[in-house]
This record gives C-alpha cells, sequence and structure tokens, in this order.
C-alpha cells in the first residue's frame, strides 16, 4: 500500500490497484549484446540517425541530470510530455470522473480547465485577490465546502496575471488541504525566488510543475517536470505512456541542462528587457496600468484592450486579448521580445494612441 507520512496518499483507489503495462526495455534493462525483444529495426533507421532502438521509458539519465540541477533526488522527479502531460495526468491519477472535484485559481491558466472537463472531473474556481494573490479565508472556506475537492491547482508566477503567489500562502494550503495541491512554476525562472522544489520533501501531497517551454527556450521538444514524494511519482509513471519521452527529447534535454548557463543568460537579458519595456508602456497614453510581473510577460490594462489588440495586428504583431478573464478586463497579455521587437511593439501603440 501507498503511505506518505503515515497516511494513504489521496489518488484513486483504482489507479493505486492499476498493474501497470510492462515494456520490453522494464523487463529487460541489463546489457546484453543482441536485442531481439522489441520487434525494432535491426538494420538502422530511415533518413539515418541511430532512432530504431526504443528510448528508456524511466528517462533516467535525463532525471539524474535534471535532479543534480534541481537540488532534489531523481526518484522524486518524473518527466512529461509538456507540462501539459503532468496536469492532465494529475486530473485522471486524483479524481474520479463525477464523483470528485477539481479547484482552481481564476483567472489562470486554461489548460486546468480543459483537462478537467476532458477527464469528466467537476470544477470549482477559487478567486484570487484585486492584486492576484490568494485570499487564504474563501480559499479555505471554498475548500471546507465542497469535501469532494481532490486536487487543488495553482500557478507561480500566474498566467496571465504574471506575478507570485505569496510562498506562506501557497504552503499553508499544501499542508492543510487533504488533497493534492499542484503548483506550476513554469515562469519560475524569471522571479527572484528559487520557487517550491525543495518543499515536496516535507509536504507529500504538494507537486511542482516546471517545463522547459519557457527559459530554457526548448517548448519544441515537449519537455515537463513534475516534483513529488516518490510514491506519488510512482503513480504517475504507472500511469503515463511506456515511452512519453522520446529519444530525440532526451537527447536536447541532456544537452541543454549540460549548458544550463546558456538559460541564465537568456533569463537575465529577458528580465532586464521586461523592466525596460514595463517603464516604456507606462508612459503610453493607450495604457491604463502594466501590472507587476515575475514572469516572460506583462499583463497590460489598456484604455481599449480590443483596439489595441487590432493595431498592434494592423502592425504584424500578435499579442493576447485577456480581457474576458475575471480580473483582466481590458487586458492584454504581452510576452517580452527581443529588444527590437519590443521598439515595434511600443512603436505601434504610440501610433495607436495619435489617432483618434
Ligand atoms: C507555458 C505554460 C506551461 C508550459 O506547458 P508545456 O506543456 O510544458 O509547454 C505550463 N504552465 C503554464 C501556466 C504555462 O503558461
Amino acid at each position: 500500500m501507498t503511505q506518505s507520512n503515515g497516511r494513504r496518499l489521496p489518488v484513486r483507489d483504482d489507479i493505486l490497484r492499476l498493474r501497470p503495462y510492462r515494456s520490453a526495455r522494464d523487463e529487460f534493462s541489463g546489457t546484453a549484446r543482441i536485442f531481439l525483444d522489441a520487434n525494432e529495426n535491426p538494420l538502422g533507421s530511415a533518413g539515418g540517425g541511430a532512432l530504431n532502438r526504443y528510448p528508456d521509458p524511466a528517462a533516467a539519465k535525463l532525471k539524474e541530470a535534471a535532479a543534480r540541477l534541481l537540488k532534489v533526488r531523481p526518484e522524486q522527479l518524473f518527466t512529461g510530455n509538456g507540462s501539459d502531460e503532468i496536469i492532465d495526468l494529475l486530473f485522471r491519477v486524483c479524481c474520479r470522473p463525477g464523483y470528485d472535484k477539481a479547484a482552481m485559481i481564476t483567472p489562470s491558466y486554461g489548460m486546468y480547465r480543459v483537462c478537467a472537463d476532458i477527464a469528466g472531473v467537476e470544477t470549482v474556481e477559487i478567486p484570487l485577490n484585486s492584486e492576484f494573490d490568494l485570499d487564504l479565508e474563501l480559499t479555505s472556506r471554498i475548500l471546507a465546502a465542497n469535501p469532494e475537492i481532490r486536487l487543488l491547482f495553482l500557478c507561480s508566477p500566474n498566467n496571465p496575471s504574471g506575478n507570485l503567489l505569496c510562498r506562506d500562502k501557497v504552503l499553508s494550503l499544501a499542508a492543510s488541504f487533504n488533497g493534492i495541491t499542484a503548483v506550476d512554476e513554469a515562469y519560475i525562472d524569471f522571479a527572484a525566488d528559487p520557487g517550491l522544489a525543495d518543499c515536496p520533501e516535507k509536504y507529500p501531497r504538494l507537486v511542482i510543475i516546471r517545463t522547459f517551454s519557457k527559459a530554457w527556450g526548448l517548448a519544441a521538444i515537449r519537455l515537463g517536470l513534475a516534483i513529488a514524494d516518490p510514491d506519488l511519482i510512482r503513480i504517475l509513471n504507472k500511469v503515463k505512456l511506456p515511452y512519453n519521452i522520446n529519444g530525440l527529447t532526451a537527447q536536447a534535454a541532456l544537452r541543454a541542462v549540460g549548458r544550463a548557463a546558456d538559460k541564465e543568460t537568456f533569463v537575465r537579458t529577458i528580465v532586464a528587457e521586461r523592466q525596460r519595456l514595463a517603464r516604456e508602456l507606462e508612459q503610453l497614453d493607450a495604457v491604463v496600468r502594466v501590472m507587476p510581473s515575475d514572469a516572460n510577460f506583462l499583463l497590460v490594462r489598456m484604455s481599449s484592450a480590443r483596439s489595441a489588440y487590432e493595431q498592434l495586428l494592423a502592425a504584424g504583431i500578435v499579442v493576447r486579448d485577456r480581457s474576458n478573464l475575471p480580473g483582466c478586463e481590458e487586458c492584454l497579455r504581452i510576452s517580452v521580445g527581443t529588444p527590437a521587437q519590443n521598439r515595434r511593439l511600443t512603436a505601434a501603440l504610440k501610433t495607436a494612441g495619435e489617432n483618434p
């Protein structure tokens, strides 16, 4: 039986009992000279490149490298086909469709809601306060009123508001909530805060989600990480598709982790540019307010989001109109670009102010 600090993990009973598929690479992982166990092509790969063998289903080398980087143990790590796969798996592992519910902050990343909907799991939205931070009292009240909630999704720094959630509030929820608390830290590299990677050690129902899609500049390889209690990691491993991390992705990620200084340089450049861009935007007539950001984007309240969006589009610049999310009235979400791109952006918005 799966135990965490003496308590059973709050996941579906049938998933706890599930006997997972065992692939050829699970059954035999020692050293042999001739592999005739997986019906692979022994001759090579069409188009070249040694890609004819199935990849390691445990992505062990990648986890060792990532664990060193994050200062956690490899058995605390799960690797997913993007963090999107991790988000999807958490809803399916924690919540029985039709019985259990999942809660998520609002406004936040749209994938949480979509994954819950696809899994047939009813959702409860928890509004953030006017500063886009957690309202601890309201959150606790909603959780207490809905004992069916088994999974709570938080995002810090939050998309689309850009701010970190208060660390003490997050940890207080992780301690008091008896379901799984997931904190999506896709943007944590851009924040002046190390994030919560070290916390699952003390909070066995806490899952931290990271991605290679943003600061690392590797959105195309589709790689996300979950940091959690090893018991929960084992459950995620049982449920995932056997070869969810393909060989090319593992190669590219290992290369990147070996060059973590590249990522640090990206982050420094983008954070400096974020600050510069925020100051420039604040000067513009079309801009009402630039929200404080700990991420690689800015949430900007415009006098009219719609006309600003169209003006930008006419200049060949596409941003995200987030006006219809709660608390984001007349807001555009603008990714920080290169210095040249950001100059084009502010120039296009300046013209917008001049045309009545
Ligand atoms: C961009 C983003 C991700 C990244 O998802 P991947 O599937 O890893 O590319 C995760 N969470 C949030 C909130 C994001 O904005």
